[in-house]
């Protein structure tokens, strides 16, 4: 069989730990056998971040801007620990931020689903996707304690120096204020990747704030998606057979519990670090998530929601049988050479994506499973492999349905 021809590179950003080993086997055994891949190469991993002074993280992502598809592993955000442990020049700063600010994306966040792994949730039968809003609120805010009594105001000060000024509040005694902001821009950028994102997936979206309370600050929010969608999304969603819909946070979360899913949930900031929490562990496992950072431009970047998967890596180092599960790092693969097949009129690249996809789920759904799995599903008959036992019986249905 002649292998897949590919015209564009993949931005390929390769990571640390656990996830850099399945990075390897992955695409030794499960890309390079069946594809000429083809893919610029950035090394993401944390000593060549440090001997890089981190400039290979900005390359990576203006190459992104360069091909539009990007392909990224985990990899590690350091802290103290790990400044000491690697020896670090400094505490760079998390890959996936300066990326995100590079590109000004939004991160889009999918369940994967598989037979015998029930989502808690019973009502739920497709993915729900988190869109979550990168920038601002409460992440960026300024806050301070009172010691009362006293008079907390608001003021904001043009250009010219014209204040104007609002009161918080007025203490008769102790307490708390906090102030934090957005930009009309970022929230443009979030509308128009999460209306690009719905029509890319063919998907409703919906949006919640809590406009009703905030009649000012999440109000803009609600109008701004309004706006842009009237002005440049309705005919692209009715054409598409999708619907955009907004309702009241609250609401919104009552809704998505009695819904079967299969749609995309755009959220606020706070609204969507803890939604995306919720709906992934209401699917299942982490494991399971996958990601995808999406630029208003339209550029994508595709990775796994968890991270390097730190404590397996140094079982594996100790010479350890590990049990990881590779199947959000395959489908970060699979969502980027579908996308460049799609963007390349490749259409045997965007099928073989659909085959290895359905390999894995099979796999699992056959009752061969990484530990992490092996305690969630409710398959009867069903039996935990090591990482690289788990990617050859992905192999090998891969290779039934490459024939069919
Ligand atoms: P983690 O790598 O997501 O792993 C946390 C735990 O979750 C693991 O110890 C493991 O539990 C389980 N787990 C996660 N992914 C798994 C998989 N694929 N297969 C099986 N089990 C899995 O988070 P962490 O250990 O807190 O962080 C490690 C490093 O990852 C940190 O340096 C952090 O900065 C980085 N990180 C990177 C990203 C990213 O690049 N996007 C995201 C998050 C974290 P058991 O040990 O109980 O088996
Ligand atoms: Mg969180």
């Amino acid at each position: 069989m002649s292998k897949i021809r590919m015209t564009t590179p993949l931005v390929e950003m390769d990571g640390d730990e656990m996830t850099r080993v399945i990075w390897q086997w992955i695409k030794e055994m499960l890309l390079e056998p069946y594809i000429d891949l083809k893919t610029e190469y950035y090394d993401l991993g944390l000593k060549n971040r440090d001997a890089t002074d981190d400039q290979v993280t900005i390359d990576a992502a203006e190459a992104t801007k360069k091909y539009g598809v990007a392909v990224k592993c985990a990899t590690i955000t350091p802290n103290a620990e790990r400044v000491k442990e690697y020896n670090l020049k400094q505490m760079w700063k998390s890959p996936n931020g300066t990326i995100r600010a590079i590109l000004d994306g939004t991160v889009f966040r999918e369940p994967i689903i598989v037979k015998g792994i029930d989502p808690f949730v019973r009502t739920w039968k497709r993915p729900i996707v988190i869109a979550r809003h990168a920038y601002g609120d409460v992440y960026k805010n300024v806050e301070m304690s009172v010691t009362g009594p006293g008079k907390a105001e608001l003021v904001c000060t043009d250009k010219s120096g014209k204040e104007t000024r609002m009161t918080i509040h007025d203490f008769d005694d102790d307490g708390i204020i906090m102030g934090m902001h957005n930009t009309q821009k970022s929230i443009e950028s979030f509308a128009r990747a999460c209306f690009n994102y719905a029509l890319d997936r063919k998907m409703d979206l919906w949006f919640a704030t809590k406009d009703t309370i905030s009649k000012t600050y999440d109000h803009r929010f609600k109008d701004i998606f309004q706006d842009i969608y009237e002005a440049e999304y309705r005919d692209k969603f009715e054409k598409a057979g999708i619907t955009y819909f907004y309702t009241l946070i609250d609401d919104a979360v009552a809704r998505v519990v009695r819904s079967e899913g299969g749609f995309i949930w755009a959220c606020k900031n706070y609204d969507g670090d803890v939604m995306s929490d919720m709906v992934a562990s209401a699917f299942g496992s982490l494991a399971m998530m996958t990601s995808v950072l999406v630029s208003p431009e339209g550029y994508y970047e595709y990775e796994a929601a968890h991270g390097t998967v730190m404590r397996h890596y140094y079982r594996h180092l100790e010479g350890h049988e590990t049990s990881t599960n590779s199947v959000a790092t395959i489908f970060a693969w699979t969502g980027a050479l579908r996308k460049r097949g799609e963007l390349d009129n490749i259409p045997e690249l965007s099928k073989f994506a659909d085959n290895l996809e359905k390999a894995c789920k099979l796999t699992i759904e056959e009752g061969i499973m990484t530990k992490d799995l092996v305690a969630l599903s409710v398959l009867e008959d069903k039996k935990a492999v090591n990482t690289k036992d788990f990617l050859i019986e992905i192999k090998k249905r891969l290779d039934k349905l490459c024939e069919a």
